[in-house]
């Protein structure tokens, strides 16, 4: 288990030293090259500029919005004084980040708050599953399934830190071989299959299926099983937990941490081409695949331009943000124990509505991720109010508007809910790429989590380009989504680890 407590202090251990890719602790001073851009100032660019300045790099981010933070960028959207999170909201893997856990981001004013529990997954007829930060508390209310969830969650629970080392990297030769063949044991089958197999109970399958759909994946597909369990063992192994004041806090300890260190933020600076750096630097791109082809224009060679231009985005989503004059009124009183709750019901029915986003279909009754921040942090309402943040998957580029659709579902397990609502925010995948250019048509993840997809992102190549110097550092890199900001810690230090001593410039 991942102690809360230790955020911001530096993770003990190693992986093997040497290797590019194995990298595992704090330790910088990798190479001395003078100076570096990153584009981008996602979590993954952050990141990145943090372990090129750690190395003595002269470090500047360049980023194309008037705010930095990328997918961690919090804002007033609604009414004054609510605060709302334009994208990531709940951070198990930020806080369970190698990167991250080694920067002093507490001093740097970043504050974690963990709710009681980690996810509420309510059923009709005022049922609910509760994934508690325990382990054995969360199995005791799943019945006959209790012992089942139990035997396959606990070992690996307790080892989250190691579960973590190990898949969210690039393919490497496991440094806990036990623990990361148990996990792929249990990863081996697609999600809906695993559900069905281990479980009996409608409560058991549906949580376990709300875990599964932050794969963006069908739950038929292969690797969304693997996603099930990522989810539900940082459930158990740290926690869901947000960040007080909204996920910008995120953004603005790394950036502090990153100027302590002499790099440098500039904002409302779009790349458009990378003529317009500096010539010699090193440049890290937190961009996507189609972006780094724009803006490196003749510079990629053609068959590595092609590549990344097949690269395969999957769906998008269709995000909400609501201020409200009162808590949300959840018919099982269970769903105010956590910040996140899957709203959608049975496995049958999520699993209908993550099919349908990926055959391009609008679904009436789709899967709902909601988070209610204000439940937990005071801080993002004025006194009394709450705010709250959801959103369903949909086609990628789809530009059906999902309002009524998602707050059916909200009222579904919440009725009342609509007669709390002071104002509302929406955003299609159009608004969501408008707003950072990574979300391409409106997906979140960079880039479709497929097998192929899934350890080699874009391919094989993953972070080196072609281009002596030139690398991708985004959630288009392994190990993909999420706001943990590995992709970029990676691949600073492939970059630093091919840069030779006395640096390109
Ligand atoms: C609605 C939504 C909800 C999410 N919820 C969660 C969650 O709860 N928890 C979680 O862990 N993750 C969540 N995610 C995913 C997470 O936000 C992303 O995976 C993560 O932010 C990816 O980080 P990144 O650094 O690769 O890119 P981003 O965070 O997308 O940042 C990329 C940055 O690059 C900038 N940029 C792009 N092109 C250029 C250019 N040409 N010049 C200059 N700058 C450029 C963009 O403006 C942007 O600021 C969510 C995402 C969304 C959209």
């Amino acid at each position: 288990m991942v102690d809360p407590a230790t955020s911001g202090d530096m993770v003990p251990g190693d992986f093997a030293q040497g290797s590019g890719f194995s990298a595992g602790a704090c330790e910088s001073g990798l190479g001395v090259t003078k100076r570096a851009f990153v584009i981008g100032s996602g979590p993954n660019g952050l990141a990145a500029a943090i372990e090129l300045a750690r190395a003595g790099v002269r470090v500047t981010v360049l980023e194309a919005e008037p705010t930095a933070g990328g997918g961690l960028r919090t804002a007033d959207l609604t009414l004054p004084g609510f605060a709302h999170d334009l994208c990531s909201a709940i951070h198990p893997l930020a806080a369970s980040s190698i990167a991250f856990r080694c920067y002093p981001l507490r001093e740097h004013g970043l504050e974690w708050i963990y709710p009681p529990a980690s996810a509420a997954h309510p059923l009709d007829g005022g049922r609910c599953a509760l994934a508690e930060v325990d382990v054995a508390k969360t199995a005791m209310r799943l019945g006959q399934d209790g012992s089942t969830y139990r035997a396959a969650v606990s070992p690996l629970a307790s080892r989250w830190d190691e579960v973590f080392r190990d898949v969210f990297a690039p393919l490497h030769f496991p440094r806990y071989p036990g623990t990361f063949m148990r996990f792929g044991l249990l990863s081996s089958l697609p999600a809906a299959v695993m559900a069905r197999i281990l479980f009996r109970t409608e409560e058991a399958r549906a949580l376990f299926a709300g875990m599964a759909t932050h794969s963006v994946l069908p739950l038929e597909a292969p690797a969304s099983g693997g996603f099930g369990w990522v989810l539900t063992l940082s459930a158990h192994g740290v926690g869901w937990p947000l960040a007080r004041g909204g996920s910008q806090r995120i953004a603005d300890a790394l950036i502090s941490y990153l100027k302590s260190l002499g790099g440098e933020v500039v904002t409302n600076h779009r790349v458009n081409s990378l003529r317009e750096l500096e010539q010699g630097a090193l440049i890290l791109c937190d961009v996507a695949p189609r972006t780094l082809v724009r803006i490196a224009e003749d510079r990629l060679p053609e068959w590595y331009a092609r590549k990344l231009a097949r690269f395969r985005y999957g769906p998008g989503v269709f995000k909400m943000d609501w201020a409200l004059r009162a808590p949300i009124p959840w018919r099982n009183s269970d769903c105010a124990k956590t910040a996140t709750v899957h709203l959608g019901g049975t496995l049958e029915e999520i699993a209908d509505s993550e099919r349908a986003a990926w055959r391009g279909e609008r679904h009436n009754r789709p899967f709902v991720l909601l988070v209610q921040q204000s439940q937990f942090d005071s801080s993002r309402a004025p006194a009394g109010q709450h705010t709250a943040w959801a959103y369903c998957h949909v086609p990628n580029g789809s530009n059906e508007d999902m309002t009524a659709q998602i707050e059916a579902q909200v009222e579904r397990f919440a009725p009342g809910f609509q007669a709390t609502i002071l104002a509302r925010h929406t955003m299609g995948p159009a608004e969501m790429e408008a707003k950072n250019a990574n979300l391409v048509g409106g997906d979140i993840t960079g880039g479709a989590a497929t097998v192929r997809q899934l350890f080699t992102r874009p391919f094989l190549g993953m972070y080196a380009t072609p281009v002596a110097g030139l690398y991708l550092c985004s959630a288009s890199t392994p190990p993909g989504g999420g706001a943990h900001g590995m992709c970029g810690y990676y691949a600073a230090r492939v970059a630093l680890n091919a840069t030779p001593r006395g640096g390109v410039r």
